[in-house]
């Protein structure tokens, strides 16, 4: 059997030659995008993986993969919007994706922001690098153990972090529109979400963005808010209105803002970006503010995560190679 990779990173490399040893598989790395142009590479493959970062939309690429013989299109994401689903289907190929990679790296990023800004860590910093070490009282913090952490959406992702929570010593409140039925003893779920933003110290977003969440932090619900708490989003930038955030941020009613992902963040994510590119965005506002965290979509990025996307991929052409049967199929 023999596979091949388009749009590998430095950072995969490992994970595909550990897996292609263990399994005695060939897996030929393309750094490449899948597109009009490379979609010709895939002849002679049994299979292909790929981590698009942009659209494959062109027919002509499905039509080409139906020619070589390919049925199977893995994807090394959660998300498979990418890909024309229904092209696809027509020329008998399955886009599946990796739906579970470990809940543990985005949960313990935004443990690790909500920990950060509740120690002052950036503020203290600042103030180091102007060669003030005073203790002073505006740096003053709680502990974990006295605070109230809020996790919106107790999925996957929210339960992890619940627990981290709980393990650190908070009270963990709770709310989803589908309780999680492994979350009882771990939190206290609210029946409503104001509840649980004017109970919370912390509150960490974990929810994927359907037209239900867009903006579920806006103008009108922020200002229920507990007075000085700290937001966490590592979810999906829109789950937020951030210019009602920065306002509330920078009036001091919001402590602190931890923010792994944001609106506008195709304009950054995961590229090298000339300052001037993002001078319309909020980024700019964000990177200076003492008491915001950004990272540019990083919470999955940890050596677990990636080994699981990989993997994971590879299993799925594998799978079907070996068995006919298709599993995590998408369309
Ligand atoms: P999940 O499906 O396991 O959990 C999501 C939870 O949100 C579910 O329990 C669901 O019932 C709840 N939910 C959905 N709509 C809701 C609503 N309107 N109100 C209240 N609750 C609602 O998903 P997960 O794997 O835990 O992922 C959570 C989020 O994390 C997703 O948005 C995902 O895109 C994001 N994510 C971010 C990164 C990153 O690197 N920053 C990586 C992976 C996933």
């Amino acid at each position: 059997m023999r596979i091949l990779a388009y749009h590998a990173q430095e950072y995969e490399v490992d994970a595909f030659e550990n897996w292609a040893k263990n399994q005695g598989i060939e897996v030929v790395i393309d750094h490449g995008l899948l597109t009009v142009d490379t979609v010709e590479k895939a002849k002679g493959f049994d299979g292909i993986t790929t981590q698009q970062v942009i659209p494959v939309k062109d027919e002509e690429i499905y039509i080409k993969l139906n020619e070589y013989g390919i049925t199977q299109i893995a994807s090394r994401t959660a998300g498979v919007d990418m890909f024309d689903l229904k092209l696809a289907k027509k020329y008998g190929i399955t886009i599946t994706n990796v739906p579970r990679y470990s809940p543990n790296a985005i949960a313990e990023l935004a443990v690790s922001h909500a920990m950060s800004l509740l120690r002052n860590v950036k503020h203290i910093n600042t103030a180091m690098k102007d060669g003030n070490f005073k203790w002073e009282k505006r740096v003053i913090s709680k502990e974990i153990r006295s605070c109230t952490v809020g996790v919106v959406g107790t999925g996957q992702i929210g339960l992890t972090a619940a627990k981290l929570f709980k393990g650190l010593g908070a009270k963990v409140i709770g709310y989803d529109i589908f309780k999680n039925p492994n979350a009882e003893g771990v939190l206290e779920y609210k029946e409503d979400l104001n509840d649980l933003l004017k109970e919370s110290d912390i509150i960490s977003l974990h929810l994927p963005l359907t037209d239900d969440t867009y903006h579920l932090i806006n103008r009108d619900n922020i200002r229920m808010i507990k007075e000085g708490a700290i937001i966490i989003n590592t979810g999906r930038g829109a789950l937020v209105d951030i210019e009602a955030l920065i306002e509330e941020l920078e009036s001091g009613h919001i402590k602190a803002a931890g923010i792994d992902v944001l609106e506008c963040e195709t304009l950054y994510v995961n590229q090298e970006v000339e300052p001037d590119k993002l001078k319309d965005s909020p980024v700019p506002k964000l990177m200076d503010m003492d008491n915001v965290i950004l990272t540019g979509h990083f919470a999955f990025f940890t050596e677990t995560a990636v080994d699981n996307l990989v993997s994971t991929a590879l299993d799925n052409v594998k799978h079907e190679q070996e068995t006919g049967e298709v599993v995590n199929a998408m369309n």
